[in-house]
């Protein structure tokens, strides 16, 4: 029997994939549990990526006309109540606000006083207070289109969970757009699906499904709800980010009206779309492995870790002279607009030790450089998408030269992997034994493994969508853009027509 090889990550994502899921995320040193129960710290290195997350994505929004704004953490609670369906897709998981000010209390202590008149919802998500303000902007069909996005935190309370993942407390971006006509809001809608979508792949070197949510798994209040869903190495679904046609119906709770061309008072159309910190879940989800955290490089807070090693005193100053020339001749090196990140790590500690520690973090790049890559003017390049025993020697100035093709060319290899996982586990299924055999453990001992996406034929009847869901936990994850293109077959529960193939998955 082959010897099992040690891994930086214990335990292995096959032996304990949601435990392996949490050990990354602290060895990376992306996030931590806070004092306030659901809510996360997010270290440097996760805000790193965030940070480049939000930029990629800001870049995009701008360019398709996009302005970003601010509007109120606090939502009156009336405002919430305009719109029946939102309030109660949310109302479970709002956090309130009824008192602003403490006094000290009987014992000591401080107690909650002044009571407000009316209870302040901190935001879920802000159509109601961005529709209000959008009520007073607008008056006239030529005050229209407005598309605003907001960078923002929102507050969903949650007692379950997992950090990037499901937290009460998250980081996101959440679009406003109003427009005159609905045909302008639907064309926007799936404009911005498409930005997700590229930036899925461009960015993150995650493949996706887009597609339609079923009106069970739509945003409540909203016509219809889009998405992109990703796979993740547990072959669960990961919904990555949804852009939502809200037609008129925030415009008619919210009082959102225009006086049009014709004269006429109107409603105008809506929409809202938005991704979050989970993001940084699915990346993890996607991207790392058994030794930690790999991040692509287009969101790596820092590209190459240089580490200096010498065993003696004497080669220390030689050794740290020819690797700040080296980081020097780095940063003056542009990557895709911006100069390379560049970590020198001159830390007091065991080589090997040093290494891993980088690896777990996911950078793209090592370097070390030793007395001997030194008399060489070489360096030891490793790249986190190949094994640590595939490191290579190479001339200095040669590998200055070759990073920012070196990065790109890691970028491709963790899409073309993913894209290749996401594929080997998508299959058509045409029967009902094989569809509950395909989302049936293979290994009752790690359950949390499970079949993939099923591409499988489906009535549009709501029973059949309940019946997978109540029997075997899956969900109809989008109705996909192209669903035609799969050709028409028979319902895989009810045998009944359907017009095309949808996707199946247990999800997050
Ligand atoms: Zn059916």
């Amino acid at each position: 029997m082959a010897k099992k090889q040690k891994t930086a990550i214990s335990p292995t994502r096959a032996e304990d994939y949601p435990e392996w899921y949490q050990q990354v995320v602290r060895a990376a040193e992306l996030a931590e549990t806070s004092a306030v129960r659901g809510c996360m710290v997010i270290r440097p290195w996760g805000y790193g990526v965030w940070e480049n997350i939000r930029d990629g994505l800001d870049g995009m929004f701008k360019a398709t006309g996009h302005k970003n704004a601010y509007f109120p953490l606090f939502i009156p609670l009336s405002f919430l109540e305009k719109e029946a369906e939102h309030v109660e897709g949310f109302a479970k998981e709002c956090a309130v606000v009824t008192h602003h000010r403490l006094e000290a209390g009987p014992d000591g202590g401080l107690v909650p006083a002044g009571e407000l008149e009316e209870p302040l919802v901190v935001r879920p998500t802000s159509e109601t207070i961005i529709g209000a303000t959008y009520a007073k902007w607008i008056q006239s069909y030529r005050d229209l289109p407005i598309l605003i996005n907001q960078w923002a935190n929102v507050v969903r309370w949650e007692m379950r969970t997992r950090l990037f993942l499901r937290t009460a407390e998250f980081l996101w971006q959440e679009g406003h757009t109003a427009h005159e006509t609905r045909e302008e809001a639907w064309d926007e809608t799936l404009t911005i699906l498409d930005v997700y979508k590229t930036f899925a792949e461009e960015y993150m070197a995650v493949p996706v499904l887009t597609g339609e949510k079923t009106a069970g798994e739509r945003f409540p209040g909203a016509d219809n709800t889009f998405c992109i869903e990703a796979m993740m190495q547990d072959r669960k679904a990961l919904q990555a980010g949804t852009s939502h046609f809200l037609g008129q119906s925030f415009a008619k709770a919210s009082n959102i009206q225009y006086q049009s061309r014709e004269g006429e008072v109107e409603y105008a159309w809506t929409t809202s779309w938005g991704v979050s910190t989970r993001l940084i879940g699915g990346l993890i989800m996607v991207h790392a492995d058994d030794n930690g955290m790999v991040i692509p490089p287009r969101l790596a807070p820092s590209h190459v870790a240089i580490l200096p090693i010498y065993r003696k005193e004497e080669e220390r100053e030689g050794v740290l002279a020819f690797c700040e020339t080296l980081a020097e001749q780095l940063r003056a090196v542009t990557y895709r607009g911006r100069p390379l990140g560049v970590e020198l790590d001159t830390r007091d500690m065991n080589a090997g030790e040093k290494g891993w520690s980088w690896v777990k973090k996911g950078i793209p790049l090592t370097v070390e450089v030793g007395p001997r890559d030194m008399a060489a003017g070489s360096v030891y390049v490793g790249r986190r998408d190949q094994e640590r025993n595939e490191r290579y020697g190479q001339p200095k100035d040669e590998f200055v030269a070759a990073v920012p093709d070196l990065l790109e060319a890691i970028q491709a290899s963790l899409l073309a992997r993913a894209r290749t996982f996401m594929e080997a586990h998508t299959r058509d299924i045409e029967a009902w034994d094989d569809f509950v055999a395909f989302f049936t453990p293979a290994n009752a001992d790690k359950p949390e493994v499970h079949g993939g996406f099923a591409m499988a034929h489906w009535c549009d009847g709501e029973a059949c969508e309940q019946k997978i869901n109540d029997e075997l936990k899956v969900t109809i994850r989008c109705i996909p853009t192209d669903r035609a293109a799969s050709g028409e077959g028979a319902c895989i529960v009810c045998g009944q027509p359907s017009s095309g193939r949808v996707a199946f998955a247990k999800s997050y």
